[in-house]
């Protein structure tokens, strides 16, 4: 799909997926679109990252499926194995949950995030020519009634018709929005998190069997605590992410690097196997999970200005969705500025927000419910009802088409944001839709 030429100028400051996805999303509808990133060089950072049907579809839709071919080849493939849902002492599978039939309008990936980010940033900027100016620090944004734009570190001001901030967690757009620094909270739980090759599970009688036969994927669920562990890549990458109960604070930092000798502590008790797959570990880091309220707003005053991604929302790790909301956002809002038009810009912001706002808080909680379900488990419960331990996918979830929908539902918010009283002040908007099919 190429579309004719908007005349909207996009200036998205933050190249994670969320930035990204949002650039290739408005080239794709014909608006101008330049990335300002403090990163100096891209670099393959993080580990295990997931991507929902919802998100494969988006994805699925550039270089008619080529990058999603390119995704899959770095991705974990359980159409065999499945995943098996172990008791935490016992270490007995209480679960074997099967994997669905991929869709392949809509694929499922998961794989290493900075692998992955890697097929994304190269898309967009060598494919696409989407320019993105590295080592760039945006240290101020602000906004007039018809423009907005940022300040770099050099002095430098650069303008657009509307700027993204998809600047993540610690978003600096979001003070400008809110008026005020909005804290990270402590969610009361961290994850360690690893990644590694194969080669000393290899050699360990305990621990090959998930390393010779292909992919693999186990869970070990325990009082608070939960310890995933993968195989990729037929078993060539290991990973494993073990979330337990953690009350730091976290006001400045929340990535550090990890003890081994605390996560053995977590694993006194527990089916030997993790321990085993755990001492096979060159480095790990203690990720903070941070956590909010939701923002009672993601749109600044004169409505140009946009938080997307992390900035607006961040997400637990256990929705399994953080990256792919970030996406759908980048296409909701690549849409509406297209039906908004040129002169039509704060009212295809203030519509975004109203697609988006109410489904985003409905798939946070869902973070939340599957962590409780999870680390409160019934384990009599489970031995009646072995599916109540699975990990739900839930269909209003993953097979949302976030494009389609925007198209679909945006002339009647356009009319309704339309109504004088919708749009005096700016900043008190409409609620959203109910979310698709909760
Ligand atoms: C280095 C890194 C590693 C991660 N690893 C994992 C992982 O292993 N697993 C996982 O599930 N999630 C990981 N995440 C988080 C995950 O990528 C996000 O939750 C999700 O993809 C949402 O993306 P986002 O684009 O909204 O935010 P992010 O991915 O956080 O991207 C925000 C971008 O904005 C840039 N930025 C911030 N402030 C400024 C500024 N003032 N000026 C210019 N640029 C700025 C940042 O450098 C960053 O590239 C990681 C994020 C980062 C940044």
């Amino acid at each position: 799909m190429s579309a004719p030429k908007t005349g909207i100028k996009v200036v998205i400051v933050g190249a994670g997926f969320g930035g990204l996805t949002a650039a290739i999303e408005c080239h794709r509808h014909g608006h101008d679109v330049e990335i300002y990133e403090n990163f100096p060089e891209l670099k393959v950072l993080g580990d295990i990252i997931s991507f929902g049907a919802n998100g494969g579809r988006i994805f699925n839709r550039w270089s008619d499926g080529a990058i999603a071919r390119k995704l899959r080849s770095l991705s974990i493939d359980l159409t065999e194995y499945g995943f098996r849902i172990h008791k935490y002492d016992t270490g007995e599978v209480v679960y074997h949950q099967k994997n669905t039939p991929q869709n392949p309008e809509a694929p499922v990936f998961n794989g290493h995030r900075g692998e992955l980010h890697e097929v994304v940033f190269n898309y967009a900027r060598d494919e696409l020519g989407i320019p993105i100016h590295l080592n760039q620090q945006v240290n101020e944004y602000f906004e007039e009634p018809d423009r907005a734009g940022i300040v770099l570190t050099s002095g430098e001001k650069i303008y657009g018709d509307i700027v993204i901030g998809a600047d993540g967690v610690r978003s600096k757009a979001r003070e400008l929005v809110l008026g005020y620094v909005d804290k990270p909270k402590s969610s009361g739980y961290a994850v360690w998190r690893a990644w590694f090759s194969n080669k000393d599970m290899i050699k360990d009688p305990r621990t090959k069997e998930f390393v010779e036969n292909g992919d693999t994927f186990n869970g070990w669920i325990g009082p608070d605590v939960h310890f995933l562990f993968s195989t990729i890549k037929g078993g060539k990458d290991c990973c494993w992410v073990l979330t337990h109960r953690d009350e730091h604070d976290i006001d400045e930092s929340w990535s550090f690097p990890g003890k081994l000798e605390e996560v053995y502590e977590v694993l006194e008790g527990w089916d030997p196997i993790c321990r085993a797959i755990v001492e096979k570990t060159p480095s790990l880091v203690d990720w903070k999970l941070v956590y909010r309220d939701p923002l009672p707003t993601w749109v600044s005053k004169h409505a140009r200005i946009l938080l997307l991604g992390d900035a607006a929302h961040p997400f637990l790790p256990t929705s399994a969705q953080g990256a792919t909301q970030a996406m759908e956002d980048g296409v909701t809002i690549a849409v509406c500025l297209r039906r908004g038009g040129k002169d039509g810009v704060p009212f295809a912001v203030k519509a975004h927000q109203v697609i988006r706002y109410d489904r985003v808080r409905a798939v946070q909680k869902t973070g939340e419910s599957t962590r409780d379900r999870w680390h409160k488990t019934d384990w009599k419960k489970v031995a009646e009802d072995p599916e109540s331990i699975a990990f739900r996918r839930e269909d209003w979830i993953h097979e949302h088409d976030a494009e389609n929908y925007a198209e679909e539902v945006f002339d009647g918010i356009l009319k309704k944001l339309a109504e004088p009283q919708s749009v005096e002040g700016g900043d008190s908007l409409p609620s959203g839709p109910t979310p698709v099919a909760v």
